[in-house]
């Protein structure tokens, strides 16, 4: 137990959230708990981690969920570990969950963006409900940015889409390309506006983001086979296209459909037909989160590898987070199961009412 590496996690608490502050104690080696000297508060070393009121092994909780989140069947694992088909799905929510809050933490900040690709993958549930899960990728590093789900593939979903890229980008020069639907071009227009604070009353205007490229990739299908591939421009031009994309490349939306693969590979629900599909959206939800956290964090990419110090053959495997300059190391399961996410910052509460009356004083009375 380190004292100097863990957080204050009580959100009353003026230390929430800072590390290495001298205002953490260990309150008990075997219990293994800390407390916190400002609030004197005790937590457990597991509060803030899915492991928090785990009955189980920690060891087979990192085994299952990384059994899950590469796309191991649950019936599998059901049969090999001798385990409650509940419990393994119960696991798979608290991860997700949990993957979800590090990807908020961590991938949700702005950076550079260069190239975003766009796209949904249709999926059905049990009910024969269709959903529809829209994500983006950062096509340089290969970072997931995020997704969402709706059961109408309407504005609203990808206007939320826009929504999540938007909190991952710096106001810089960004192409942005999708597949043909319409709404992608007026949710991108929207979302990529910065408000000018000038002081006056009313809402502030918005000023659109100079340098944003809008490109569509549309493929026209006869008879289930591709026949014909559209790569248009709606906003920006060619230059400006080719400046942010890879040399001699043309418009396309590759990136994005081999996710999606790689999605529908590791989240058994997706696939188009079968017998174990999901029965409940946000089941599919924390799936997506921690399919698309473990891809980022804890997956070397084949084409991001780098040549090694010394050059030769010896290569530099890297993962989406650490091209994306998130972590300099390939996380384990573990290490991602166990990472906490700091609150923000205590703030004081503000002041409500009245302010007290001056009183004047006596001297200025008399006078
Ligand atoms: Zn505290």
């Amino acid at each position: 137990m380190n004292p100097h590496s863990v957080f204050c996690p009580n959100p009353d608490c003026p230390s929430r959230g800072q590390v290495g502050n001298g205002n953490i104690g260990i309150k008990s080696q075997k219990e293994r708990r800390y407390v916190c000297k400002t609030c004197g508060k005790s937590f457990a070393e597991t509060k803030g981690t899915p492991l928090f009121g785990l009955k189980r092994a920690h060891s087979l909780f990192f085994v299952i969920v990384t059994l899950l989140a590469y796309g191991c069947p649950p019936q599998a694992i059901v049969a090999a570990f001798g385990l409650d088909e509940r419990t393994v799905f119960a696991w798979q929510k608290k991860a997700g969950r949990h993957c979800e809050q590090v990807h908020q933490a961590l991938v949700e900040q702005p950076r550079d963006l260069e190239h975003v690709q766009a796209d949904e993958i249709r999926a059905k549930l049990a009910n024969k409900v269709v959903i529809w899960m829209a994500m983006a990728i950062q096509v340089t590093t290969r970072l997931w940015l995020g997704g969402v789900l709706s059961v109408h593939r309407d504005q609203r979903l990808i206007d939320r889409l826009a929504a999540h890229v938007k909190a991952c980008a710096l106001p810089r020069p960004l192409l942005l390309a999708t597949d043909g639907l319409a709404s992608y071009v007026s949710a991108w227009r929207k979302a990529f506006r910065t408000p000018i604070y000038t002081g006056k009353p009313g809402r502030p205007s918005l000023l659109a983001w100079p340098g944003l490229v809008i490109g569509q990739v549309i493929k026209r299908h006869h008879a289930k086979r591709l026949v014909e591939v559209e790569a248009r421009l709606v906003q920006g031009d060619e230059s400006q296209r080719q400046a942010l994309s890879l040399p001699d490349q043309k418009l396309h939306s590759s990136y994005i459909e081999r996710i999606n693969a790689t999605f529908r590979a590791h989240l058994h629900g997706l696939v188009r037909r079968g017998r174990a599909l999901y029965r409940q959206e946000p089941t599919l939800q924390t799936g997506m989160y921690l399919v698309g956290t473990f891809y980022n964090f804890c997956t070397c990419h084949d084409s991001l590898r780098q040549h090694g110090p010394g050059g030769g053959r010896k290569w530099v495997e890297r993962t989406p987070a650490m091209a994306a300059g998130l972590t300099d190391h390939c996380w384990s399961g573990a290490e991602l199961l166990t990472y906490k996410v700091a609150p923000s910052p205590w703030e004081p509460p503000k002041k409500r009412g009245r302010k007290p009356k001056q009183v004047c004083p006596p001297a200025a009375v008399a006078a």
